[in-house]
């Protein structure tokens, strides 16, 4: 491609200790066939789908056994093949309360439903027809957003995307499912980008990849060799690096507008991890029913990266790593600045799966909250330039006009003011309180403005 891209960065963000070697150099391994699996039938943003087999019913790999007729949704897919033995409220990993799921028994033979098959030449097709594969195979973005795929690549037709960004920056501490991927799966990432690109009609494409992943860089380079729109840049090591504002700032020096999109900017953003997911629908026909999972901590005996059909229990996980040789104190799912803690491991691996974080007594005790001590750390690191000090006080004493005024919906949730705070004030939680009042505030008067 013509036009040179540099990497510059953002201001604010930490440098927080990665602990990644625990997994970094693991190759993938698949997981053990679980024995029963929960299914969730609500994985992703949107509208929850709605069961589509019966209790009793022969089911096989990769069958669709729940979807919707709402535009923004994803349809989920059978991992095992057995018998449906139970369609009911189950525990989910990042929902809090419990959600419909179909329990299935595996007969252990993992035989393939008549529709997996591979779907011929992308760039054939009409973007369209590629959109509705993409759906078809209940891809969302597998960086933790859990996004319908086919809806983001399906931008309003006045803003038309000019790049599209492959987000590889995997900038949480301790995860490394994305790392591996990109390095042992490259040529799927840069497939996989490829019918991203045909089917939201971008014409160029940069694989964003952090410094402190050399062999990734290295595997992508080779990847993309001969292929005149897609170059592969190298990105400062910082957290939040992987927020996809950030990227857009570092890589394209364009900046998001507050409440903005990134196609407002003429941006596409996915994971590297739903770039392969995209590559085997198309080249295996295997919809979205497995993802890599970090299992990792400095308490679980031997930390690796698991292929993990999704309904698998995080507990069997943990298991097929040699279990705890501690007490644990947090299980988080996700890593541990926005990982979501979990209350039991009888959670299942869902879409939105990039690690399972066990932390000790040790790792996650920070010692009693005190007050503030004005030492402005917190407005240091916000990589948004927000003060969240006043935010998290504002939202304390219930001031949310304040705190909205302040631009309390701009925070991204990265939990750098935290991280940094000598008094251990629980920040990201008060801000995270004061927008959703301030959205529950929006939607009342939106109501009220209809009638
Ligand atoms: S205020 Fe929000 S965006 Fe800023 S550091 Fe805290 S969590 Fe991150
Ligand atoms: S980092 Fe903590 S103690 Fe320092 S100003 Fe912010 S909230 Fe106060």
């Amino acid at each position: 491609m013509t036009e040179h891209v540099e990497a510059v960065t953002f201001p604010g963000g930490i440098h927080p200790p990665y602990r990644k070697s625990y997994t970094k150099d693991k190759a993938v391994e698949r997981a053990g066939e679980p024995e029963v699996v929960v299914i969730p039938l609500h994985q992703h943003t949107g509208a929850p789908n709605e069961a589509q087999v019966a209790v009793g019913d022969e089911v096989r790999v990769g069958q669709v056994i729940g979807a919707t007729d709402a535009f923004v949704s994803a349809p989920v897919h059978s991992s095992v093949s057995g018998k449906v033995k139970a369609i009911e409220l189950g525990p989910h990993p990042a929902m809090g309360a419990k959600v419909m799921s179909v329990v299935i028994e595996s007969d252990g033979t993992e035989t393939l439903h008549d529709s997996v098959k591979p779907r011929g030449d992308y760039s054939d097709m009409s973007p369209d027809d590629v959109k509705t594969i993409i759906r078809d195979s209940g891809i969302v973005g597998l960086g933790g957003a859990a996004f319908p795929t086919a809806v983001k690549v399906s931008p309003p037709k006045d803003k038309p995307i000019d790049t599209y960004l492959l987000n590889g920056a995997e900038c949480e501490p301790y995860l490394t499912s994305d790392h591996r991927l990109m390095v042992e799966r490259a040529d799927e990432v840069v497939y996989g980008l490829r019918v991203l690109m045909h089917a939201s009609g971008t014409p160029r494409a940069v694989v964003c990849v952090e410094d402190n992943k050399p062999d990734a860089i290295a595997a992508l380079k080779k990847a993309v060799a001969g292929l005149e729109n897609i170059e592969v840049t190298a990105l400062h090591t910082k957290y939040p690096q992987g927020s996809e504002k950030h990227l857009i700032k570092a890589v394209l020096s364009r900046e998001v507008p507050t409440g903005g999109l990134p196609f407002h900017v003429g941006v596409m953003v996915s994971n590297a991890g739903t770039a392969v997911a995209v590559s085997d629908a198309f080249q295996k026909g295997m919809p979205l029913i497995e993802r890599v999972v970090t299992v990792t901590g400095s308490i679980v005996k031997e930390p690796r990266n698991l292929l993990a059909k999704i309904g698998t229990r995080f507990g069997d996980l943990i298991e097929e790593c040699g279990g705890l040789t501690g007490k644990p104190s947090k299980v988080l799912m996700g890593g541990p600045m926005m990982g979501i803690a979990q209350y039991t491991l009888e959670v299942p691996v869902i879409k939105g799966t990039s690690g399972i974080l066990v932390l000790s007594e040790e790792e996650a005790d920070f010692g009693p909250t005190v007050p503030c001590v004005k030492c402005a750390r917190c407005v240091d690191v916000c990589p948004v330039s927000l003060l969240p000090l006043f935010l998290a006080a504002y939202s304390e004493r219930k001031m949310y006009d304040m705190a909205e005024a302040s631009n309390a919906l701009d925070c991204i949730e990265c939990g750098c003011c935290s991280y940094v705070c000598p008094a251990r004030r629980p920040l990201v939680h008060a801000i995270r309180v004061a927008k959703a009042e301030i959205m529950q505030k929006k939607r009342r008067e939106m109501q009220a403005a209809k009638k």
